[in-house]
């Protein structure tokens, strides 16, 4: 019997617009169903190394989102996984002799299988069980809307609007927010990446080759750094790339190869091409918009002392080329 209870859970589930807010009002609606019920939210991620291939035939790599440190896991680690990326369909499972009712459920992204949600549900009452169904259909409904609303229809990677709604996450200290903070408790480092004389492609080649030479830059950047790292396209041929769990020395080293493969690259018909980059150490004393601020100023320094190079706010500010950037309360404007 469907009560009154199940109807607001349900409407308050459609009324998040925010990935975070929506599967904490999910663990919320699913404990006052069922009070012992137990969430577990895992982001999926294709295996990137030789390495990580070898012990994840199937090629994905999970990560429990509650822990803060990133930690791949493999699939066959945890039973209905790889049945459940490879049906993307429910899986229940009832352990024989258990009081306890695992329902694995597929989230999918505007591409692929981004997430899965594991409940455990020491309720076996079959109206409980619809009912935490239910609501992670809907759930899950909403995950895909809000997914392809953050991306950008050229490159797929996350867009602004993405960037904007994930500040309090990435650049604040909530380590246990439920959406799980993805290394949010380590040491993290924010860049500005825009291509060089871009403008140059369109005039020469069209607006075609162009578009052609962002997706391909995109690639570029989904190889090069770590599947739990970041991206977002900013806007026009200008990123940003949250690097997680490294120091600025680190992620200077990181984005300088980057660079280097960029400046390697041929671009089908276009040829080469480059990137300037400006970076900073993410401090929780600062505001995002002052830390976005201060990565564009030290991208700009590059594109005025010669392009294709990486540069570090904090070097600049030492080496006395910069001046400490000050954002006054009166000129925050986030986005
Ligand atoms: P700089 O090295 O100083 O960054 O020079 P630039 O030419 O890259 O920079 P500028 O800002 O002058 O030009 C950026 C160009 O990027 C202008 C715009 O037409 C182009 N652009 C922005 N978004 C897109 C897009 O989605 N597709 C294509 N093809 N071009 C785009
Ligand atoms: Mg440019
Ligand atoms: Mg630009």
């Amino acid at each position: 019997m469907i009560t009154k209870r199940d109807v607001e859970s349900l409407i308050d589930l459609t009324g998040r617009h925010n990935k975070q807010e929506l599967t904490a009002c999910l663990v919320e609606n699913v404990r006052k169903i069922s009070a012992s019920s137990t969430i577990t939210v895992y982001e999926v991620f294709a295996a990137q190394s030789d390495r990580e291939l070898d012990n994840n035939p199937s090629g994905y790599v999970v990560r429990n989102t509650s822990h803060s440190v990133w930690q791949g896991e493999p699939l066959a680690q945890h039973e209905g996984f790889t049945e459940c990326i490879a049906t993307k369909k429910i899986v229940h499972l009832t352990p024989e002799n258990s009081l306890t009712t695992r329902m694995i459920i597929p989230v999918r992204g505007a591409r692929d299988i981004i997430g899965l949600l594991v409940i455990d549900c020491h309720n076996s009452d079959t109206e409980v069980l619809f009912m935490i169904e239910a609501l992670s259909q809907v759930w899950k409904s909403q995950q895909f809307l809000l997914d392809r609303n953050e991306r950008d229809g050229l490159t797929g990677l996350l867009n602004r609007q993405a960037l904007e709604s994930r500040i309090p996450h990435l650049f604040g200290e909530k380590p246990n927010s439920p959406q799980g903070a993805t290394g949010a408790s380590g040491i993290k480092c924010v860049a500005m990446l825009d291509l060089d004389k871009f403008k140059e492609v369109n005039d020469q080649y069209g607006h075609l080759f162009g578009d052609e030479v962002l997706v391909h830059f995109t690639s570029l950047m989904k190889n090069s750094f770590r599947p739990y790292d970041y991206l977002f396209r900013y806007g026009g041929e200008e990123f940003v790339v949250v690097l997680l769990n490294v120091e600025l020395d680190m992620a200077v080293t990181i984005l300088d190869r980057f660079r280097h493969t960029v400046e390697t690259y041929d671009f089908p018909q276009v040829g080469k091409k480059t990137v300037s980059i400006g970076v900073i150490q993410m401090t929780t004393s600062e505001l995002p918009s002052t830390l976005l601020d201060r990565a564009d100023k030290a991208l700009y320094f590059t594109k005025q002392h010669g392009r294709n190079r990486v540069c570090a706010y904090e070097h600049l500010l030492r080496s006395g080329q910069l001046q400490e950037s000050v954002v006054s309360s009166g000129d925050i404007e986030l986005f």
